[in-house]
């Protein structure tokens, strides 16, 4: 008896399965968003989009992976670029550890692969900054191969789906929702067989595709979802509670203060060391504050004494948890100044620099405009 109700258990979950699989690519099929992106096969150009999606949204993606492809085409152009370029183009997206591990990564295809995108998901998934969602994706979408994705959109999806009440955090809730990915990719491919090509890779993006314009964290639009008549949460009304996530730590604040130092025409910039939060970028020389007076943050700063900061602009933004206000001052040393780990550049020179987003605010407010960014 207790096999017979496992038989069919196993029966149903691959009904479900399959059908989860068909709905989503008859879904995709129609309402799939024309990305620039979706239109190769190149690996590469995958490779590239799928780290800049880490990052941000697909609109604010767009015009970054644009600018890439047309100046780094190839394997080849950016394992040659200089680091400088790379970061340039990479300016405002964050994390950039992951472009310098995109370049790191196109050196290992040159040097182990003879210049050719691996093919295999071992391969991908070894090499730098590459984990297993990254090499899920692009083994699906690239070479239509059965290997599952999971990020925080398709987590949202198969919880909601298949009531997975625990935290996909854990061990065991995170295998799970794993090999149900698997399992619908796989499936897919079993569908493919029914005239439907590119069927892995499709039912990969049509996960991600669902959850981010239709089974969105608030308020999805179960109506127009093509899951709705078999979804879990929404049968039961448990859709606000799937995905079971732990509340986050309280954001920390920290305030620091920017000096800005001008002299003859150039100002005084620096360069963060490669191992810190936005490594390898420039900033103008800052402090964090934690009490005292503004004259002792700028002489502890700059190591000089100062005239009194004038105020220049602030500026708000977060990093991981920390919400951080920038008070960007201008001023005036008393004395010459022995910050040797600095450079003085003219407003050109700055401009073809990467800056963190904040400090290229500053940068903006000295030069009265908002300028496109172009590298
Ligand atoms: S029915 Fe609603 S909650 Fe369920 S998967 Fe679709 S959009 Fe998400």
């Amino acid at each position: 008896m207790l096999r017979v109700n496992q038989t069919l258990r196993t029966r149903q979950r691959g009904a479900a399965i399959r059908r989860t699989a068909l709905r989503l690519l008859d879904w995709f099929d129609r309402h799939a968003r024309d990305l620039p992106w979706r239109r190769t096969r190149d690996p590469y150009a995958i490779w590239v989009s799928e780290i800049m999606l880490q990052q941000t949204q697909v609109k604010t993606v767009i015009p970054y992976w644009t600018r890439w492809m047309r100046r780094l085409p190839t394997l080849r152009h950016l394992a040659r670029a200089r680091a400088s370029t790379i970061h340039k183009l990479w300016e405002g997206l964050g994390y950039y550890t992951r472009v310098r591990n995109l370049q790191k990564a196109a050196k290992v295809i040159l040097t182990r692969h003879g210049g050719r995108f691996p093919e295999t998901f071992d391969d991908v998934l070894a090499l730098p900054g590459v984990g297993r969602y990254t090499a899920g994706a692009i083994c699906s979408i690239a070479f239509n191969q059965p290997t599952p994705v999971l990020d925080g959109n398709v987590i949202r999806v198969l919880t909601r789906v298949f009531g997975i009440a625990g935290d996909p955090r854990t061990r065991t809730v995170n295998a799970r929702l794993w090999t149900l990915a698997e399992d619908l990719v796989i499936a897919s491919r079993d569908n493919a067989t029914r005239g439907r090509r590119d069927a892995c890779s499709r039912l990969n993006q049509s996960l991600m595709e669902l959850g981010a314009l239709v089974c969105t964290p608030r308020q999805p639009d179960c109506g127009a979802c093509p899951l709705a008549a078999h979804c879990f949460a929404r049968r039961q009304g448990r859709i606000e509670d799937l995905p079971n996530l732990r509340p986050r730590p309280a954001a920390t604040r920290r305030r620091f203060a920017a000096f800005v130092v001008h002299s003859n025409g150039r100002y005084l910039v620096r360069r963060r060391p490669e191992d810190v939060v936005n490594g390898h970028l420039w900033e103008f020389p800052n402090i964090e504050l934690n009490g005292g007076s503004l004259e002792t943050a700028a002489r502890a700063c700059l190591r000089v004494k100062t005239a009194a900061p004038r105020p220049l602009c602030t500026i708000r933004h977060s990093i991981t948890r920390y919400r951080i206000t920038l008070d960007a001052f201008t001023v005036e040393p008393e004395g010459p100044l022995r910050f040797t780990e600095g450079r003085w550049l003219t407003l050109p020179e700055l401009k073809r620099l990467s800056f963190p987003s904040a400090h290229r605010r500053i940068l903006e407010q000295l030069n009265g405009v908002r300028e496109p960014r172009s590298p």
